[in-house]
C-alpha cells in the first residue's frame, strides 16, 4: 500500500490505475480505523480494482464547540489497518493540502436536508462534509465511493450532491456495524467511560424497541416517537437530543409508517454525542 500527503501524487496514482482499466473505488473517513470502517473497504476491495481510502479529519464539519481537537488520531495502526484491508492507496493530507489558501469562499450548499435533524445541532456540519466530499471525489475521481448507513443524514446528502451535480460517481450504502449489545461502531464510543458504555445502546434499544412496535402493528409514528424518548429519557447517564422517523426517500416527517422509513436517535452520553438509526419494517418489506 503507497500512502501520501499529496493530492498530485494522489491524482497521478488514480489517473494511472484508470490507465491500467481499473475501477477506482474510494473510502473516505476521518480515521481511528474500526469495524465499521473495515466493512466499507473489504466491500470497496470486493468491488474495485483499485481502493483508495482517504484519512482527514475535516475542521470544516466541525462546530466551534465541538471535539476536533480531542479527535483520535492513532495514523500508526490506521496506517496499518488500512494495508491489512487490502487498501491500495491511503491519502492522509495536512490541512495545508485540503485548505491551501484557508477558509473556502466556495462551498456545497446541502439545501434544507442539511438545516434538520443531525444539521439542526450542528449547524454547518453538513456544508463542511459536502465540501470535503467533493474536493476529495475530484481529486479520486472515484467510480464508486462507500458511505455508511450509521450516519444515513450523510449518506442521503452525499447521494443527492452526486446525483443533482451530476457527479460520475455511484455512492454505495453499506450497513451498519454493531457491537455485540447493539451499540453501532464509532469512533467516539472511546470518549465513554464504562458506566457511559453500559448505557450507550439505549440508542439502538430505542430504535429496534420502535421497529418491533411496527412489526406488531402499531403505524402512529407520533406514538413510536414518544416511546423511543420516553425509553432514551429514562437513561440516566443519557441526554436525549432528538428522536424522529422520517420517509426514506424525502426524509420528511412521516405520520403513519406505511412505507419505507427511519427512525433515528442522537444523545449524548457522558463526553460523546452519539447517533444511530434504523431501517423500519413496512407492508411489502422489512
Ligand atoms: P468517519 O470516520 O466517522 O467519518 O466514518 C467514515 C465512514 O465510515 C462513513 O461513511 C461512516 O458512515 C462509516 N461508518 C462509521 N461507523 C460505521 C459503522 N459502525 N458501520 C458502518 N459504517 C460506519
Amino acid at each position: 500500500m503507497d500512502v501520501t500527503g499529496s493530492a498530485a501524487t494522489l491524482r497521478a496514482a488514480c489517473d494511472a490505475a484508470r490507465a491500467h482499466g481499473h475501477t477506482v473505488g474510494f473510502v473516505p473517513t476521518m480515521g481511528a480505523i474500526h469495524r465499521g470502517h473495515a466493512r466499507l473497504l473489504r466491500q470497496a476491495r470486493h468491488e474495485c480494482g483499485f481502493v483508495v481510502a482517504s484519512i482527514f479529519v475535516n475542521p470544516l464539519q466541525f462546530g466551534a464547540t465541538e471535539d476536533l481537537a480531542a479527535y483520535p488520531r492513532p495514523i500508526e495502526r490506521d496506517t496499518a489497518e488500512a494495508e491489512r484491508l487490502g487498501c491500495d492507496l491511503l491519502f492522509v493530507p495536512d490541512e495545508k493540502e485540503m485548505y491551501p489558501n484557508g477558509p473556502h469562499t466556495i462551498t456545497v450548499d446541502p439545501g434544507p436536508l442539511g438545516d434538520c435533524l443531525e444539521g439542526a445541532s450542528r449547524p454547518e456540519h453538513f456544508r463542511g462534509v459536502l465540501t470535503v466530499v467533493a474536493k476529495l471525489f475530484g481529486m479520486v475521481g472515484p467510480s464508486r465511493a462507500y458511505f455508511g448507513e450509521k450516519d444515513a443524514q450523510q449518506l442521503a446528502l452525499v447521494r443527492r450532491m452526486a446525483a443533482e451535480l451530476n457527479l460520475p460517481v455511484t455512492v454505495v450504502p453499506v450497513p451498519t456495524v454493531r457491537e455485540p449489545d447493539g451499540l453501532a461502531l464509532s469512533s467516539r464510543n472511546a470518549y465513554l467511560s464504562p458506566d457511559e458504555r453500559q448505557a450507550a445502546p439505549v440508542l439502538f434499544e430505542a430504535l429496534s424497541d420502535a421497529a418491533e412496535r411496527v412489526r406488531e402493528g402499531e403505524r402512529d409514528a407520533d406514538v413510536l416517537r414518544a416511546e423511543m424518548a420516553r425509553r432514551i429519557g429514562a437513561e440516566p447517564l443519557a441526554r436525549l437530543d432528538y428522536v424522529a422517523i422520517v420517509d426514506d426517500e424525502t426524509w420528511e416527517d412521516v405520520k403513519r409508517v406505511e412505507r419505507p422509513a427511519r427512525a433515528l436517535a442522537a444523545a449524548r452520553v457522558g463526553p460523546a454525542r452519539l447517533i444511530d438509526n434504523l431501517l423500519l419494517p413496512w407492508d411489502g418489506g422489512e
